[in-house]
């Protein structure tokens, strides 16, 4: 079932795993989960021996978050998309609720197993192997993003460090003591990990760090974000696509040219988010293959993406999203008229070197978006500096509002820097 060397097939010997694959899988489904059999019997499809290629594949309904939190709401606490009996899962996780209420996701021996190898990709694309020693800043909750990464780093031979239930300074007194290799956090994190490192005068440069992994947030796929991680830490830094329900599709190899899908392990389909026809710019759509137990089939993910043309310089086929996520589509305020992310306000404000923390404050005026960036910035130069900056980018005027240094929130999981007012 795991084949790494699908990364270089073609494709068309990729979409015939796929189906192999999915047409398993689909049998399973419809025979013992009730919440995807009756999703598809409601859209006509009668038995799982209707689907017979892709164009069945493509008439199945979508699935969307909303409908996955309803069904939890009305059969609590784990909900119907279930295809084994309770006894068969081993673990259970739980989305952050940055976009709505949190969803509870079970996993089985086998889909476990399956994140872990889903990890693999992640962690060898970045260039990790069993000599690293790998760090988590993390205190091990619900959240399954580190979790998934310690086993995956485990799986792969390499060192894994628990690096929960620590103060910042601490952490990097363990990571230095143990000589850790690699780090795998949030972006905010390692930024904050650098400010905390600046301020008690440790280089940070000097720490055998040479690679940093990044989830939770989509941070590490803007230019300005990773540069910075990258001049902190004196390491290579790489993103990755992950989601609690859907697990560890998107990773970034050393041509750094666009988060690569997992392709063996996940159909990736992009559509235009109104219409829902296919697209080259639009919402992504995943399908997870290795999670029988708990599957998500064509979900809207909510995030805006831009498929990459052409073959990766790196030689693998699986394809890319050019610049990673680029935000997500209900974050997306109309300010004045203009389209803007919260994404591409972060890409600007990063670039000055003396911004440690900021916020975007939204207010509601009327119909329309009113944007505030506070920035933790003393000098009234600066402020004008990043107020022209962000005019440059985006084409509008926002208003920039400096604060007092260390005022704003820190965060070591997903970071809340939208607020609106
Ligand atoms: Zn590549």
């Amino acid at each position: 079932m795991f084949d790494r060397t699908l990364e270089t097939q073609t494709p068309d010997r990729v979409r015939e795993h796929q189906w192999r694959r999915f047409r398993a899988m689909a049998g399973e489904l419809f025979a013992t989960n009730q919440f995807v059999a009756r999703k598809w019997r409601a859209a006509g499809v009668a038995a799982a021996a209707d689907l017979r290629g892709w164009d069945d594949f493509r008439r199945l309904p979508f699935t969307k978050k909303s409908e996955l939190v309803d069904d939890q709401a009305s059969h609590p606490p784990f909900g119907t998309n279930l295809t084994y009996a309770l006894e068969r899962y081993v673990r259970v996780h739980q989305t952050s609720g940055t976009s709505g209420a949190p969803l509870r996701w079970l996993d089985t021996q086998e889909s476990w197993e399956w994140w872990a190898r889903c990890w693999g990709f992640v962690l060898r694309g970045a260039g990790v192997g069993p000599a690293d020693r790998v760090f988590f800043p993390f205190s091990f909750g619900l959240f399954i993003g580190f979790w998934a990464g310690f086993e995956g780093a485990r799986a792969l031979g390499a060192l894994t460090i628990p690096g929960g239930g620590q103060d910042s300074a601490t952490r990097l007194a363990w990571m230095e003591a143990l000589g850790a290799t690699v780090l795998v956090c949030t972006p905010s994190y390692a930024l904050h990990l650098v400010e905390v490192a600046r301020e008690r005068g440790i280089d940070l440069a000097k720490l055998p760090v040479r690679i940093t992994v990044h989830a939770g947030e989509p941070g590490a796929g803007i230019p300005a974000v990773r540069a910075r991680i990258e001049e902190g830490w004196g390491a290579r830094t790489f993103d990755h696509g992950g989601m609690t329900e859907m697990g560890g599709y998107g990773y970034e190899c050393a041509e750094q040219a666009g988060l690569h899908v997992n392709e063996s392990e996940f159909i990736l389909e992009v559509i235009d988010p109104v219409t829902a026809a296919p697209a080259l710019d639009g919402e992504l759509v995943l399908t997870n293959l290795g999670r029988v137990g708990s599957p998500v089939v064509r979900y809207r993910t909510g995030d805006h993406v831009h498929l990459a043309e052409g073959i990766c310089p790196c030689g693998r086929t699986f394809r890319r999203l050019a610049g990673g996520i680029l935000g997500r589509l209900d974050d997306m305020l109309i300010v004045r008229g203009v389209n803007v992310f919260p994404a591409a306000i972060e890409g600007v404000v990063r670039r000055f070197p003396t911004i440690d923390e900021f916020q975007i404050e939204v207010f509601r005026a009327g119909e329309l978006d009113e944007v505030r960036v506070l920035v933790e910035l003393e000098d009234a130069a600066g402020v004008s500096q990043v107020r022209e900056a962000l005019r440059a980018s985006l084409g509008i005027r926002l208003e920039v509002a400096p604060v007092p240094l260390r005022s704003l929130p820190r965060f070591e999981l997903k970071a809340r820097r939208v607020v609106r007012r």
